[in-house]
């Protein structure tokens, strides 16, 4: 006979990840403890763009609930100095503040019967065979599964050990409207290339107020506080200059992750699940909060502690998609000037892009067509092969 357990199911972080692997496990009927280290509403630094795909996994009513703008519109600058629009006649995103997002999330887990403990950090945890004992700030808890949802920052940092990884460190700061010289588009999203090194800055519309922000690989960008300086100077839009706060986003770079283990699941950030190019982590992280508590439900009906079905959904479903994201990212972020020169020849790039992100287009189509075009214009039949590993993540 198993020993008694007091939960089913642990889950470390209330982010999008956790939040929707605890909804899933309640609403199949099983006894769920969420672990947050923060107390909620919380601020979290994010763009808080969500692409259209998110409708697969949020139902239309807590969308309407939680979406404060819609997109319709890109603008892309080149080195601020050279600006492209394009306009899409279906949407192709929203924009939530990450405050009101993660804690509609969390009541959605909580109304569904799981439990949830604020200001509780999880701080270590063992594996036994038949369960999982957790370490608290409020104590020792036992569990069946224990599910790591616990972002970029789990405490031990594992990341930083990694050389070489491509993790992101983003700085973004909000500008309330009243801090703007004129209003901003609120169905305009604008991401700037050629601002900074292998990566780029945004300027993302959210209710009142603009997500301003820039995204590198610290790798490739040695003066990042000269390039953020020189970023904000060249937003002519802003009165003053905001304080940007910095977060990492390890993204997918095609090196091994445990994504489950005995007993153990890692979703969203905690597993790497951050598209490339774009550093796109929500509906990742929501995506592989479901999967997670869909392997973890099954192994609790059957008995058989299995997770092996997790990693190869990811396999499936993501890392295809991830490793051309990755592809470009290389190509796009080293040569932001090849990438830009394209934009302004084939604007149908834009409309496949616009498909991608409302589900209907994935990245190798992307990305075919633009080594086509890219091979078409200069005869070269090397260009967007692998490029050399010594250079890139
Ligand atoms: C500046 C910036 C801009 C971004 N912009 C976008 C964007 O526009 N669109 C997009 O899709 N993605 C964006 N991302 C990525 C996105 O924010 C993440 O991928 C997403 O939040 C991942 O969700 P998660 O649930 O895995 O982790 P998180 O949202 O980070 O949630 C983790 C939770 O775990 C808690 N926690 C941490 N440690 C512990 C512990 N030991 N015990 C208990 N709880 C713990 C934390 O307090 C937190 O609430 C951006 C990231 C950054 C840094």
């Amino acid at each position: 006979m198993s020993p008694p357990v007091d939960f089913d199911v642990i889950v470390a972080g209330a982010g999008p990840g956790g939040s929707m692997a605890a909804a899933a496990l309640s609403r199949a009927g099983w006894k769920v403890l969420v672990l947050e280290k923060k107390t909620f509403p919380r601020s979290k630094p994010c763009g808080g763009c969500l692409s259209r795909r998110v409708e697969a996994l949020l139902p239309r009513p807590l969308l309407d609930e939680v979406v404060e703008n819609t997109i319709s519109r890109a603008i892309f600058t080149f080195k601020q100095k050279e600006t492209l629009e394009f306009t899409t006649s279906q949407p192709a995103a929203y924009l939530v503040r990450r405050e009101v997002f993660d804690l509609r999330l969390a009541r959605e887990a909580e109304k569904s019967g799981a439990e949830f403990r604020f200001s509780t950090s999880l701080s270590s945890f063992q594996v036994f065979p038949d369960f999982v004992t957790v370490n608290t700030s409020a104590g020792i808890f036992k569990s069946r599964f224990l599910v790591l949802a616990y972002g970029a920052y789990p405490g031990e940092r594992p990341f930083k050990a990694r050389r070489r990884s491509l993790t992101y460190l983003a700085l973004e700061g909000p500008v309330p409207d009243s801090g703007l010289v004129t209003p901003w588009p609120p169905e305009a999203v604008a991401v700037h290339l050629g601002s900074v090194a292998f990566g780029y800055g945004w300027t993302f519309p959210c209710g009142n107020r603009l997500s301003v922000g820039i995204s590198f690989w610290p790798e490739k960008e040695r003066h990042p506080k000269r390039s953020r300086d020189h970023f904000l100077k060249g937003l002519s839009l802003l009165k003053n200059r905001p304080r940007l706060k910095g977060h990492l986003i390890p993204c997918y770079d095609g090196q091994p992750v445990p994504y489950a283990g005995d007993r153990v699941l890692r979703v969203g950030d905690a597993a790497r699940l951050v598209e490339p190019f774009l550093g796109e982590g929500i509906y990742y992280a929501l995506w592989s909060g479901r999967q997670g508590a869909e392997v973890i439900s099954t192994a609790l009906k059957s008995g058989d502690p299995d997770l092996g079905p997790y990693p190869q959904a990811i396999a499936q479903h993501l890392h295809p998609e991830f490793a051309r994201a990755l592809q470009l990212a290389r190509w796009v972020y080293a040569c932001p000037g090849l990438f830009w020169w394209l934009l302004k020849k084939h604007n149908s790039i834009m409309t496949i892009y616009f498909s991608i992100l409302r589900g209907q287009e994935s990245y190798d189509r992307f990305f075919w067509e633009f080594k086509k075009k890219i091979r078409h214009y200069t005869g070269l039949r090397w260009v967007l092969g692998e490029p050399r590993r010594r250079f890139f993540p």
